[in-house]
C-alpha cells in the first residue's frame, strides 16, 4: 500500500487527537500561565515566634469586617487590642440588628445580602479560623432578568478563565459575530490584560460609559456589564473603566471559581458576629461599641483616640469616617492630610427590607440580578433561605424580600426611591400588584467606596505616611487585585502584618488571585488609543 494512503487517516487522527487533547492542553496552559489561580503575597518565616512577651496597646477604629480582621488578628498574637465601632452593632456593612415586627415577633435585617465569592481566599481563611465557614449555600444560578422578560442565566459554565468567556456566548449572553467586529474586537482584550500599574495609568481617566460607546456592546453583553458596574455602586459614566478591569480581571479572568458564589444561610449576627466577638473577648481585646472615634492625635509616644493613650492605630472605618478622623487629626502631616482629603464616596445606595402580604413566582434563586429601570437593581427573596423569614411567611403568607440600588438617582428624594423600588417590584413581578407592605426597613446611605473615574493615584495604601498608622478599609490600594468584602478583609491582614513585622513577629500569610492577566504585556493593538481621552487609532 503506497505510504500516502495513510495521510488522510493520519490527518484524521491528529483532528480527533486535538479535539481531544486540544482544550486540556490549553486549559492546563491557561492554569500554569495564571499560577494555578492563586499566589502568595508574603513570605511567613515560620522560625520568628508567633506572640508578643510585653504590652503593646493599639487601637483599631471601625469594626467591619477590615477591622475585625486586624483586630482579632492582633488580638491573638498577644496586643492589647481596643476596638472603637461607632454603630451599636459590629460588622460594618456586613453588619445586622434586629427589629421589632409585632407582639412578640422580630426580626434581623442587615445592610443587604452578601455573595461571597470562590476566589474570596483571605477571607475565606479568615471565616474558617473562627469555625464560621459552615452553614453556606450555593445559589446555584446566576440570573440577570430584564423587565420585557428577557433573561440571562448561567449556573453551572465552564470555569476556566476564556473558556468561560466563550461559554458565555454558548449561554447567549453574546454573539461571537457582534465581538468580532472592529473596533469591539480590538478593545475588549483589555480586560485579558490586566496589570495594575499599566491598567491604572492608561484607563483610569476612561469611563466604562466611554468605552460601551465605543465598542457599542451587543445588547446582552451590555446588560452583563452594565449590571456588573453597578454592582460597584456607580453609573457608567462615573466608573473607571480601570476599576472594571481589575473586577472583571479578579472575579472572572483570572482564577476558575466562576461566578456562582455562595451565600450564608443564616442571619450575619449568628454566623459571624456573636463568633467574632466571642474571639475578640477570649483574647482579651476590648469592644466600645456606639463610640464614634472624634478625635485623633500623634504624640511623642504614639497616638491618643478620643483622649487615650495607644502606640499603634489602625485606621479601619468607611471612606467618610477614614476622611473626617484625617482631616481633623493633630500632628498628621499636611500632604497625608491632603490625600484623605481626596477620598469621597460613591453615590447613594438603598435597602429597602419589606414584609409583604403576596408572594413572587418561583423559579429563581434567592438573589436576583434586576436590568434596572430607573432603580431596582436587585433583589433577594428571604423567605425563601432564611429560616426565621421563612417562619415569618408561614404564620403570615406573603413574602420578605429585600430591594437593591447600588447607584441612588442624586435628584430622587427618598420617599421617591422607596416608591421607585416598590414599583419596579411590580413592573418585574406582575403577580404581586397590588401588595401590602406589612413591616419595610428601608436605609438610605452614601458610606460606599467610590471606584470613580480618576481616583486610584490618590488612594491611601496600608501605610498611611503617619508612623505608627496603618490603614484598612475596602478603599485602601492594595498591592494586588481584590474587591469589596475580600479587600476589606485582606487590607485587615495587611494592617496587622505591619504591625506584626515591626514586633519582629510571623506574618499571616496573605494571598492573591495572580497579579496580571493572561495577556499582561502583550503588543496592544492601534485601535486602543481609542480609548484614550481624544486618542485616534
Ligand atoms: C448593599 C450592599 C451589598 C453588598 N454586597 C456585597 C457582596 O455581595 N459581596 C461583597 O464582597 N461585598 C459586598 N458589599 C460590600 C461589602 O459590604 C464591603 O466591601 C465590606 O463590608 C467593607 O468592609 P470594611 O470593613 O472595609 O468597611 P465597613 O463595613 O464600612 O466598616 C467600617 C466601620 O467603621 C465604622 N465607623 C465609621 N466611622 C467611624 C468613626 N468615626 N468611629 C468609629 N467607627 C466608625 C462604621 O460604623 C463601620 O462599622 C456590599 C455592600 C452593600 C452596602
Amino acid at each position: 500500500m503506497p505510504w500516502f494512503w495513510w495521510l488522510p487517516l493520519t490527518v484524521v487522527v491528529l483532528i480527533l487527537l486535538g479535539w481531544l487533547l486540544g482544550p486540556p492542553l490549553l486549559r492546563g496552559f491557561i492554569k500554569r500561565r495564571l499560577q494555578h489561580y492563586r499566589v502568595a503575597v508574603n513570605v511567613v518565616d515560620p522560625s520568628l515566634p508567633t506572640a508578643l512577651t510585653g504590652p503593646r496597646r493599639v487601637a483599631v477604629l471601625g469594626g467591619g469586617v477590615a477591622g475585625l480582621t486586624a483586630a482579632i488578628t492582633l488580638a491573638r498574637r498577644g496586643f492589647q487590642v481596643e476596638l472603637f465601632e461607632a454603630n451599636e452593632y459590629l460588622g460594618g456593612k456586613l453588619g445586622s440588628w434586629k427589629v421589632p415586627l409585632g407582639p412578640g415577633e422580630a426580626a434581623w435585617v442587615s445592610h443587604g445580602f452578601h455573595a461571597f465569592f470562590a476566589n474570596y481566599y483571605n477571607l475565606d481563611r479568615f471565616l474558617g479560623s473562627l469555625g464560621t465557614r459552615d452553614g453556606f449555600q450555593s445559589i446555584g444560578e446566576y440570573v440577570i432578568l430584564g423587565t420585557t422578560g428577557a433573561q440571562v442565566r448561567f449556573g453551572k459554565l465552564e470555569t476556566t478563565p476564556v473558556f468561560n468567556l466563550l461559554a458565555l456566548a454558548r449561554a447567549g449572553v453574546y454573539r461571537f459575530r457582534d465581538v468580532l467586529k472592529a473596533p469591539a474586537r480590538d478593545l475588549f482584550g483589555v480586560f485579558l490584560e490586566y496589570d495594575a500599574k499599566e491598567t491604572f495609568a492608561r484607563y483610569d481617566a476612561v469611563s466604562f460609559a466611554d468605552f460601551d460607546r465605543l465598542t457599542q456592546l451587543p445588547p446582552g453583553l451590555k446588560l452583563a456589564f452594565n449590571t456588573f458596574a453597578r454592582a460597584f455602586f456607580s453609573d457608567e459614566d462615573k466608573l473607571s473603566l480601570a476599576e472594571l478591569i481589575k473586577s472583571f480581571h479578579f472575579y472572572y479572568l483570572s482564577q476558575d471559581g466562576g461566578l456562582v458564589y455562595e451565600y450564608p444561610v443564616h442571619d450575619y449576627e449568628p454566623q459571624f458576629l456573636a463568633p467574632m466577638r466571642a474571639e475578640l473577648e477570649r483574647h482579651g481585646a476590648k469592644v466600645h461599641l456606639s463610640t464614634k472615634v472624634s478625635s485623633l492625635a500623634k504624640t511623642a509616644e504614639g497616638f491618643t483616640v478620643n483622649g487615650a493613650p495607644f502606640e499603634r492605630v489602625v485606621l479601619s472605618t468607611d471612606i467618610v469616617g477614614a476622611r473626617s478622623i484625617m482631616t481633623n487629626a493633630v500632628g498628621v502631616p499636611d500632604e497625608v492630610k491632603a490625600r484623605f482629603e481626596k477620598l469621597v464616596p460613591g453615590q447613594r445606595y438603598a435597602v429597602l427590607r419589606i414584609w409583604i402580604d403576596k408572594d413572587v413566582r418561583e423559579g429563581y434563586p434567592p438573589f436576583v440580578i434586576t436590568d434596572r429601570v430607573k432603580v431596582l437593581d436587585a433583589f433577594t427573596t428571604y423567605h425563601r433561605f432564611e429560616h426565621e423569614a421563612a417562619e415569618w411567611t408561614k404564620r403570615h403568607g406573603g413574602a420578605v424580600l429585600e430591594l437593591h440600588c447600588y447607584a441612588v438617582p442624586e435628584a430622587l428624594t427618598p420617599d421617591e426611591v422607596k416608591r421607585a423600588l416598590l414599583d419596579e417590584l411590580v413592573q418585574f413581578f406582575p403577580e404581586v400588584k397590588g401588595f401590602t407592605v406589612k413591616h419595610e426597613v428601608f436605609q438610605l446611605n452614601r458610606n460606599f467606596t467610590a471606584f470613580h473615574l480618576g481616583m486610584n493615584a490618590h488612594r491611601p495604601e496600608t501605610d498611611s505616611g503617619v508612623p505608627g498608622l496603618c490603614c484598612a478599609g475596602d478603599w485602601v490600594k492594595l498591592p494586588f487585585p481584590a474587591m469589596l468584602l475580600e479587600a476589606a478583609c485582606a487590607s485587615g491582614y495587611l494592617a496587622a502584618n505591619t504591625l506584626l513585622r515591626e514586633a519582629g513577629l510571623q506574618e499571616e500569610p496573605v494571598q492573591s488571585v495572580p497579579l496580571r492577566g493572561l495577556m499582561a504585556g502583550m503588543p496592544q493593538p492601534p485601535a486602543r488609543k481609542l480609548l484614550v481621552p481624544g486618542g485616534t487609532p
